[in-house]
């Protein structure tokens, strides 16, 4: 694994296609720990120098993708070396394409009540073979969210995306990543949005 300091931030120098081999072995690596994947910006980049509880989550990810154009032009700029913009949301329909083909199942937490639901039958109808094993809502209270964690454990997904805008889906992975039984976390931001249409 090859990472490149942003300002301070990790970033992996990643294609598009090495990304998701490698978020295919980290579905196949059984009783491994939660393997977390995070797709920051320019601008969480900037809010990571000031956000230390960012910073760490970004430090202990398994993979940072270097979403945003931005840190793109920055890197050819600077000589970093960063081999192309990975999106979270392009990285997010081959891993649910996948999951389909492989029968897996997804849990999506995040977005107003009702949208992560939407957004779940539109996936379902979008990639053949996908299992929605659940979904819930973002705007909960600290108190609820080990219910939450224990409703999504129970549920048993494969892949666990969250969308609770960053830096708050980065976070609350980290914060979690003891007790969710899963195999990947993502966190996608306004991608709950996008598929709720
Ligand atoms: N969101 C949420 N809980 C919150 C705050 C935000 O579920 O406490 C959801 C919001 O409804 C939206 C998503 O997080 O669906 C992403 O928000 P935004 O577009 O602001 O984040 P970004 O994509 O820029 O990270």
């Amino acid at each position: 694994r090859q990472q490149v300091r942003i300002l301070g931030v990790p970033i992996d120098i990643i294609t598009e296609e090495e990304t998701f081999q490698k978020l295919v072995s980290f579905l196949d690596a059984e009783g491994e720990a939660l393997k977390k994947i995070y797709t920051p910006n320019p601008e969480i980049v900037m809010v990571a120098q000031q956000d230390p509880e960012l910073l760490k989550a970004l430090e202990d990810a398994d993979l940072v993708l270097p979403d945003g154009i931005g840190l793109l032009i920055a890197s050819k700029l600077k000589g970093f070396g960063l081999k192309e913009r990975v999106t979270g949301i392009d990285t997010m329909d081959k891993l649910l394409t996948y999951c389909g083909e492989q029968g897996k199942s997804i849990f999506l937490l995040g977005g107003k009540p009702g949208t992560a639901e939407i957004a779940c039958k539109n996936m379902g109808n979008k990639y053949r073979g996908l299992k929605i094993a659940g979904f819930h809502h973002g705007y909960f209270q600290e108190m609820d969210e080990v219910e939450i964690v224990e409703g999504i454990n129970k549920a048993q997904p494969d892949v666990l995306f969250v969308c609770l805008g960053a830096p708050k889906q980065e976070k609350w992975v980290n914060k979690y990543k003891h007790q969710l039984h899963c195999r990947l976390a993502m966190g996608v931001g306004g991608s709950v949005d996008i598929y709720a249409g």
